[in-house]
């Protein structure tokens, strides 16, 4: 379920709710929530090479990890010139990440949360990894909140 597309329409969804209460998520900082919800999938670079017969899956893997995705967001923020403010979204981003990772069911055990200090895994095992339904409502609710937002946007001029 969580494709790439869920996590950012979860994450624009989350950022569009959020802004009603709190003007920090505007655009700019949407968009670094976004990222963060897709950082822990930067793993899937090694794709490339293990088509070429390389295995570099254990030495990417701990980045799919919060810590490892977190120590990534770190990285990534030091670009910026507000590093901590970027930082918290980047970490919003990577936390709505794992809860939705999270309600997969799991082949692999589950996510190791607490990785390295604990090797139990989590997962909840509700969604089935192929369910395009999701993608769907994910997509769907962030359209609807777009029009409405933009209704109330309209509305207050
Ligand atoms: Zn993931």
């Amino acid at each position: 379920m969580p494709d790439w597309i869920v996590h950012v329409a979860v994450a624009w969804t989350l950022c569009h709710l959020l802004r009603f209460k709190y003007p920090q998520f505007d655009t700019p900082n949407t968009i670094l929530v976004m990222v963060g919800a897709l950082l822990p999938d930067v793993v899937k670079v090694v794709m490339l090479p293990n088509l070429l017969g390389h295995d570099w899956w254990n030495y990417v893997y701990a980045l799919h990890q919060p810590l490892g995705s977190l120590l990534v967001a770190g990285f990534a923020s030091l670009f910026f010139e507000n590093k901590k403010e970027s930082l918290l979204f980047f970490s919003l981003g990577v936390i709505t990440h794992y809860a939705l990772d999270l309600v997969l069911i799991q082949v692999s055990g589950g996510i190791y949360l607490f990785y390295p200090l604990s090797w139990l895994a989590f997962h909840l095992d509700l969604v089935p990894n192929d369910d395009y339904y999701i993608t769907m409502v994910a997509l769907g609710v962030a359209v609807l909140i777009y029009l409405i937002t933009h209704r109330v946007s309209k509305g207050a001029k």
